[in-house]
This record gives structure tokens, C-alpha cells and sequence, in this order.
């Protein structure tokens, strides 16, 4: 059952049961205020016959009711011309008993005029006390009552009177129509208006719903639900799913990002896997060839073979760098001094590159939480990039500021251009002018890996010809 229905159902229900609470009591008092209204009316009646009945009965011995031949009751008229009886009122009927409850007098002087009372009413009138009670007449539902006339401490007889209710129940059974008949209109109504209502309330709802339901169809996480109203129980929900798909937005659009990096990476990894095992294969089938090739292009083939090896191992070195960062494989941090790993670093590439000239100009001991084979590895990827990408000096400082260690490498090359600058840090980007051997353009992701790993911070600062500047900051170590 939708919650639409239910809603409806539960305040109609609501609306029902108060409109039936309503009618009930309604009914309870109407009933309640026409028998008393009566019932005062009666009791003004019987007061006023009270008087002329006592002048005529007032001492009257009662009549044996077992004695078969008892007289029957005398009429009204036969009384002083009947002028007693001249108030009674239309329709309301007079009995006169006498105290042992036996019909004396009626309009008609008939025995079967004898209106109903029950054994209770008998016993109290004995009491000689007023009695009350409904019972039917002719057909007629009637109200009946009883009062005893006291004489000398005796109940010297009884005047009754009956009024019939038919005509106050009729006026309740239309009463209880009217309202029953109304009160289910009034319900038809408001579980009509209470439907649309609540459709209207529960729209934004069912709009999510769609929405949501068009997102997992369509996976189009840029839609948003429309809704203009309050910011009530349900504007609060539209906010909220709108600020959730935002942030779904953004992490799909994040997951798609990395799986076309991936994607490219793997494409990438292939293609540069593929170049050195395809010269390798190549110059395999050359070894094999009958009659073999003359010993010196052997020599060839079997040095360029191994160049291509270490190639393939230096991918492979490079590409297991960069997983391990990947997988966040953290590095084991302990106290380094960078001084020391920088003076090293440059020991060993100017000893390899003794045509370049580097100058240094290193703080001494400059501490920091790292890995000594981490930031070697960084330290010689740019140096080794400032040879491969400038022929002119290269100038590497150290110095601390502010709290951090700051590393850079400067050389005076062509500079890197500012279309090329924002990719340099990609995986496999290789700039326009790049070197034509050797490098497989892993060289800055990886540095920015183990850079981020150690919580530092890798820059350039670069002008097409004038040469770039990598800066490496880290934090410096604070013993507490
Ligand atoms: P690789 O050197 O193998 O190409 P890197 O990731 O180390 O890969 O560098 C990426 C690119 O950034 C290089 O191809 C080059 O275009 C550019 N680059 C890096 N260092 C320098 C530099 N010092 N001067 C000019 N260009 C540089």
C-alpha cells in the first residue's frame, strides 16, 4: 500500500471516527434535552390536574381489583360535567388509579384504557414516589408517568399521564440520518481532498524517486531534482539528494578519471614494454639466422640486446616504484640528513658526467623524517633531468625556512613550455624536446610519488629559454 494511501486512510480514518464521536454525543444530548423538555412539560401537567382530581377522589375508597364485579371506570365527563378535566391537554391521556393500581377513571370510562406499569413502578408508588417509564400504547411508544396523591400519610390515588414519543423519535431518527449522511459526505470529501493533498505533499518524493531512478538507469549523475517549495521536512530531502549526488557526482566523475588514467597507463606500460622486447626478438632472429651473421655485427646485436634489457628493467624498476606508492606502501621514515644525501647524489652524478658542471651550496645537516633511498631516487631523477634537458651549468642548493627543508635543482636549458608544464608530472607525458633515448617520461610522477610519500611537496619554475628550476620542500624534523 503506498504511503499516499496510507496517509489518506489514516486521517480519514481520524476525520471518521471524530465526526462519529461528534454525532454520537450530538445524538446523546438531543435525545437527553427532548425527554427532559418533556418530561418538565408532564410535570407542569400533572400539577394542574392534581387539584381538580384531588376535589373529585381525594377519600375515594379504593375498589377491590379481585373482585370480578368491580364497577368499571367512569369517564371524565361524568365528573361535576366533566369541567374538571376541561385543561387536559390534546393528546396527552389521563389515568386516575386508585391505590391498589386499579384504573378509576379515563376519558372513556373504559377498562382497557389502563396504561402499562411494571412491578417496579408499583413498588414505587407504594413508596409514594413519582414513577417514570416508557412503554407502548396503542401501537405508540409512550412515556408514562405516575405520581401518587398523599393523603393522611396514605396514597389516596393515582394520577397518570402519557405522552407519546413517537413524534420526538422521529425528530432523532432524522437527526441521526442528517448526520450520518453528512458526516459520510463530509468523509468522501476530505479523503478526496486528503488524496490530493497528500499527492501534492509527497510530489518532491515521487520526483526523487524518478530522478534516482533515471541516475541507475541512465548512470546520468549530473541531474538534479527540481524543487522550488519551503525548505520543510521534504525540501530539506530534495537539498540533501541533490547535495548527495553532487559528491556522487564528483566521486563517479573521480572513478571514471582514474579509470581512463588507468586505462591510458596500461595502454602506455604496453607500448613501452613492446619497443624493447620487439628489438630484442628482432635481433634474436638475427643470432639464428644461417649462415650466421659476421662476428662484429654479433657483437652489435648482443650489446644492443642488453641495452634493451636494462631498459626493460629500468621500466619495470620504474613501474614497481610507482605501485608500491600506488598501494600506499608506506615508506619506512627515519631521522635523514638531506644534506648528506643530496652531497652524495652529486658526487655520483659528477662522476659520471664529468663535461657538466654542477654547483652546490648545501646547509648543512638538514633534518627531516624520510627514506635516505627515497629521497636519493628523487634527488636523481631531477639531476639527472637537468643534464639530459640543459648543457650549461647546473646550480642545486639546500636551505631551511619556515619550518621546512627546501631542495632545488636548477639548470639552464630551454626551459619547459607553460603547455607542457601542466602534464610534466603526468605518467609516460615526454615533453616536445624530451631526450631522445632513455627515458620512459616516469621520471617526475615518480619523484612527486615519493616526494607526497615523505609529506612533501614537489614545483617548477620554468621559462622557455632561460631554463627551470625544481623545487623539492620538505618538512624539517623537530626533535620533542
Ligand atoms: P623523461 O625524462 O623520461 O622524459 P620525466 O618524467 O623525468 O620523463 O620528465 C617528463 C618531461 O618533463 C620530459 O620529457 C621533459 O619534456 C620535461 N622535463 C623534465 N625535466 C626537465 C628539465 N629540467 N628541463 C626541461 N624539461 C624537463
Amino acid at each position: 500500500m503506498s504511503i499516499r494511501l496510507k496517509l489518506t486512510l489514516l486521517y480519514s480514518t481520524i476525520l471518521t471516527l471524530t465526526l462519529m464521536i461528534f454525532g454520537v454525543a450530538l445524538y446523546s444530548i438531543q435525545a437527553q434535552e427532548t425527554l427532559n423538555s418533556l418530561k418538565e412539560d408532564m410535570v407542569i401537567s400533572i400539577m394542574r390536574l392534581k387539584n381538580p382530581a384531588m376535589d373529585i377522589f381525594l377519600g375515594e375508597p379504593p375498589l377491590n381489583p379481585d373482585n370480578q364485579n368491580s364497577p368499571p371506570p367512569k369517564r371524565f365527563d361524568e365528573f361535576l360535567d366533566g369541567s374538571a378535566f376541561q385543561d387536559i391537554r390534546e393528546r396527552e391521556i389521563v389515568r386516575i388509579l386508585d391505590s391498589t393500581f386499579t384504573l378509576i377513571a379515563s376519558p372513556y370510562g373504559k377498562i382497557e384504557d389502563a396504561l402499562p406499569l411494571s412491578e417496579e413502578g408499583k413498588i414505587a408508588l407504594q413508596d409514594q414516589t413519582d414513577w417514570w417509564e416508557e412503554g407502548i400504547v396503542a401501537d405508540e411508544q409512550m412515556l408514562i408517568f405516575s405520581r401518587p396523591v398523599i393523603d393522611d400519610g396514605e396514597i389516596s390515588f393515582i394520577v397518570q399521564i402519557a405522552r407519546s414519543l413517537t413524534e420526538r423519535n422521529r425528530t432523532l431518527r432524522s437527526l441521526a440520518t442528517t448526520l450520518s449522511i453528512a458526516g459520510g459526505i463530509i468523509v468522501v470529501f476530505a479523503f478526496g481532498i486528503g488524496w490530493m493533498i497528500s499527492g501534492f505533499t509527497l510530489r518532491p518524493i515521487h520526483r526523487i524517486t524518478m530522478t534516482a531512478k533515471k541516475i541507475g538507469d541512465k548512470r546520468d549523475f549530473s541531474r538534479r531534482v527540481d524543487h522550488e517549495g519551503p525548505q520543510d521536512e521534504i525540501g530539506q530531502l530534495a537539498s540533501t539528494f541533490n547535495e548527495m549526488l553532487t559528491k556522487l557526482e564528483e566521486a563517479y566523475n573521480k572513478v571514471e578519471k582514474a579509470l581512463d588514467q588507468q586505462r591510458e597507463f596500461i595502454a602506455d606500460v604496453s607500448h613501452e614494454l613492446r619497443t624493447p622486447l620487439t628489438t630484442i626478438l628482432g635481433n634474436l632472429a638475427l643470432m639464428r639466422r644461417a649462415p650466421s651473421i659476421p662476428d662484429d655485427d654479433q657483437e652489435d646485436v648482443l650489446n644492443d640486446m642488453v641495452e634493451e634489457s636494462n631498459r626493460l628493467i629500468r621500466l619495470v624498476n620504474d613501474l614497481l616504484t610507482l605501485a608500491h606508492a600506488d598501494a600506499r606502501q608506506k615508506i619506512k621514515m627515519r631521522i635523514t640528513d638531506v644534506s648528506s644525501v643530496l652531497d652524495e647524489c652529486i658526487r655520483e652524478v659528477s662522476h659520471l658526467n664529468r663535461n657538466r658542471n654542477i654547483n652546490s651550496k648545501i646547509f648543512p645537516e638538514l633534518i627531516m623524517l624520510g627514506s635516505k633511498d627515497a629521497l636519493k631516487q628523487i634527488f636523481l631523477i631531477l639531476i639527472d633531468n637537468a643534464i639530459k634537458y640543459s648543457s650549461g651549468n647546473i646550480e642545486i642548493s639546500a636551505t631551511e625556512a619556515d619550518e621546512n627543508i627546501y631542495i632545488s635543482f636548477q639548470d639552464q636549458g630551454k626551459g619547459i613550455p607553460l603547455h607542457e608544464k601542466k602534464h610534466i608530472f603526468e605518467r609516460f607525458y615526454r615533453g616536445k624536446d624530451r631526450s631522445k633515448d632513455e627515458g620512459f617520461g616516469l621520471g617526475l610522477p615518480i619523484a612527486k610519488a615519493l616526494t607526497r610519500e615523505m609529506d612533501g611537496e614537489i614545483a617548477v619554475e620554468s621559462n622557455v629559454g632561460q631554463g627551470s628550476t625544481f623545487i623539492v620542500q620538505f618538512p624539517i624534523y623537530k626533535s620533542e
